[in-house]
């Protein structure tokens, strides 16, 4: 059985990640309608990714013979800036998750549930990799500035996501 209070955070995390990915589908929407057709294929990239993590707690939570209670997911923003803009969000928000899944494992140790804790080393690691792969993407940005050939350039690269 899992702990009723980490069975409630579990449930908060799926909310957690299915906004992420309602939220970079927001900005992969906005990359379309700017023409950077290859931030929009890494966003959407993105998107599903989030949507696997989702997956990830729901199915563990059936795993464990717990109940999923899906929450309601807020609006996404619509309105960015410029490329920079959309990626220091990703890269606060990744953050704030990282921040969440923390905050459950720690939850996980105080309540002494072992298999939950070693559920969440799997989103430890990726956490570390999302941050670190969305850092240099901002980096890339920052010393593009306003060429937009090194913006085309760019594009280009994150066109070839495969997954
Ligand atoms: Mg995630």
């Amino acid at each position: 059985m899992i702990p009723k209070s980490v069975l409630k955070a579990l449930r908060e995390q799926i909310r957690k990640e299915l906004y992420s990915a309602y939220y970079y589908l927001s900005m992969s929407a906005y990359f379309t309608g700017v023409n950077l057709s290859g931030f929009a294929h890494w966003m959407r990239k993105q998107y599903q990714e989030e949507t696997s993590h989702a997956l990830k707690v729901y199915d563990y939570i059936h795993e464990r013979g717990g109940k999923v209670i899906l929450e309601s997911i807020d609006k996404p923003p619509s309105e960015f800036k410029s490329p920079l803009d959309v990626m220091t969000k990703v890269l606060e928000h990744e953050r704030s998750v990282t921040a969440s899944i923390t905050a459950l494992y720690e939850l996980a140790v105080r309540e002494k549930d072992y298999p939950t804790q070693i559920m969440l080393d799997w989103f430890i690691k990726e956490q570390v990799e999302e941050e670190r792969s969305v850092d240099e993407i901002v980096n890339l940005l920052k010393m593009i500035g306003d060429a937009p050939a090194g913006l085309i350039m760019l594009d280009r690269q994150l066109a070839s996501r495969g997954s």
